[in-house]
């Protein structure tokens, strides 16, 4: 360890944390602290691996408010947000603490005895996650991978580290058994990639950009490591004239706007019927006109500032050559890496803004004649993770749904991300599924056990 890593918090830019920053060789150290707690790890038996699992979920619960107040620090969430992320980590731990029980295998008829299946935990688990939601991703891939036996080594994005370290105390103090859970705090380009190449490394889980989804995808290749990955998107928010306009139009802001942007989920194509184009945007100016832009810590706040200034200005690009802004919210002047809401309209759907992941507050908004040119259009992208439905007729919102290219849909509503739910994306979105009941498949291998009766 050789380096120091600054930490800042993007509404102020000032200073927030100074921790030591990993590198190959700390990821190196912690693979074989997760090693050596593998073995014990995995022969906990079912109901306690449950119990410590309750208890973690519990540990969270009871420090709720100070992991709150330090994401929205260091990630500059509403503090609103933050709780309800908080929540959903403890949520998530407590529904896997159901799973060490019920990791079920199936029995075959053969001949000649007797054929069955278990589920074996894969050993060392990489878990490599991003900066828009830091630990809440992170808890996504803990909850599953210490359920079915696995022992882990985490790595948060450097701009965001500090839950994830946290966390790590919180397991010790909840029960857990020293190096079942490791956190490395480094770069991407040499911890994060140390953990791909890593021999003793099982399985990399993903979180984040698509470019970088490829390389893990191509690195996990050389050892043929496991590999879940959730990546990118540019999601559609469908809007048809028969729908409630008023509430399509409502629900739509926060559906883009929500984490100020930075959501794989974020709908940031509102594909909306020419018909009712003009009624929709006269509905929608006052929801974008209203958000709240501030101060993460102030209750009343609605969005926080961009993660970085680098990331500000990427964002930004998307405004030049002629955007057609229609609707801007307001920002905060000052220090702080802000960017007020924004909706360009009519947008071409081969511009830029229409195809890229921006990440960021700005929504495009394009009209579509028919059913047959909306489900068209939502299709024409390399992404494939989530999108919405709004429509009167439930025969053509279920048509639509089939007939999306996406892992996860919503009709009338803008929600897709639930602790019991599979979650993940079509085509360059990734592949896996996190949450729900079969997240736990993705950490284990099936094994096949014959039992000769025949004498
Ligand atoms: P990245 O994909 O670069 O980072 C995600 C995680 O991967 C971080 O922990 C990062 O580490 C790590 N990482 C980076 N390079 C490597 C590597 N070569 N090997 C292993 N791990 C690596 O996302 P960014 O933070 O740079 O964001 C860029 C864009 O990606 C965003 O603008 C957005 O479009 C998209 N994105 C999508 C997300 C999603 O939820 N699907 C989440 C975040 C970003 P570190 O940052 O510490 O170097």
């Amino acid at each position: 360890m050789t380096d120091t890593l600054t930490v800042l918090e993007p509404a102020t830019e000032a200073v927030l944390a100074q921790i030591a920053r990993a590198d190959a060789a700390d990821v190196d150290r912690a693979v074989a602290r997760a090693k050596a707690a593998f073995p014990a790890w995995r022969a906990v038996t079912p109901a306690d691996r449950a119990a410590l699992l309750r208890r973690l979920s519990d540990t969270v619960l009871a420090h709720r408010e100070e992991l709150a107040r330090l994401e929205a620090r260091n990630a500059g969430k509403p503090i609103g947000d933050a709780r309800g992320e908080m929540g959903m980590v403890a949520q998530t731990i407590g529904y896997y603490a159901g799973a060490p029980e019920r990791l079920l295998g199936v029995t075959i008829p053969v001949a000649g005895g007797q054929a069955w299946t278990v589920r074996e935990p894969l050993g060392v688990v990489g878990l490599i996650v991003p900066w828009n939601f830091p630990l809440t991703i992170a808890a996504w891939k803990l909850g599953p991978a210490l359920a079915a036996g696995n022992t882990v080594v985490l790595k948060p994005a450097e701009l965001t580290p500090l839950t994830a370290v946290r966390f790590a105390e919180l397991c010790l103090e909840a029960g857990l058994p020293e190096g079942v859970v490791n956190v490395v705090v480094g770069p991407g380009a040499t911890c994060g990639q140390r953990l791909v190449e890593h021999p003793d490394v099982a399985k990399i889980a993903f979180t984040g950009s698509t470019e970088v989804g490829r390389s893990i995808a191509a690195g996990a290749a050389q050892t043929i490591k496991r590999v879940t990955l959730e990546l990118g998107g540019k999601s559609p928010n469908i809007v048809f004239a028969d729908a409630d306009l008023a509430a399509a139009a409502a629900a739509a802001p926060s559906a883009v706007f929500g984490n100020a942007g930075q959501d794989c989920c974020a709908r940031s194509r509102i594909l909306v019927q020419a018909s009712a184009i003009d009624a929709f945007m006269a509905e929608l100016e006052p929801a974008v006109t209203a958000i709240r832009v501030g101060d993460p810590l102030d209750e009343a706040t609605e969005m926080g500032p961009l993660i970085s200034a680098g990331h500000r200005k990427t964002v930004a690009s998307f405004l030049e050559d002629g955007a057609p802004v229609a609707l801007r919210g307001d920002a905060p002047d000052g220090p702080g890496y802000w960017f007020a809401p924004t909706v360009l309209c009519p947008v071409d759907p081969g511009a830029r803004a229409a195809r890229e992941e921006i990440f960021g507050p700005i929504a495009t908004v394009i009209p579509f004649a028919d059913e047959a040119e909306a489900v068209a259009l939502a299709n024409d992208t390399i992404y494939g993770l989530s999108g919405s439905i709004w429509s009167g007729d439930g025969g053509r919102a279920l048509r639509v749904a089939r007939a999306l290219d996406a892992g996860v849909l919503s009709i009338n509503s803008n929600t897709s991300v639930r602790v019991s739910t599979p979650f993940g994306g079509f085509k360059q979105s990734g592949y896996g599924r996190e949450l729900g009941p079969h997240a736990t498949d993705a950490y284990t291998e099936v094994k096949s056990i014959f039992y000769a009766t025949q004498t």
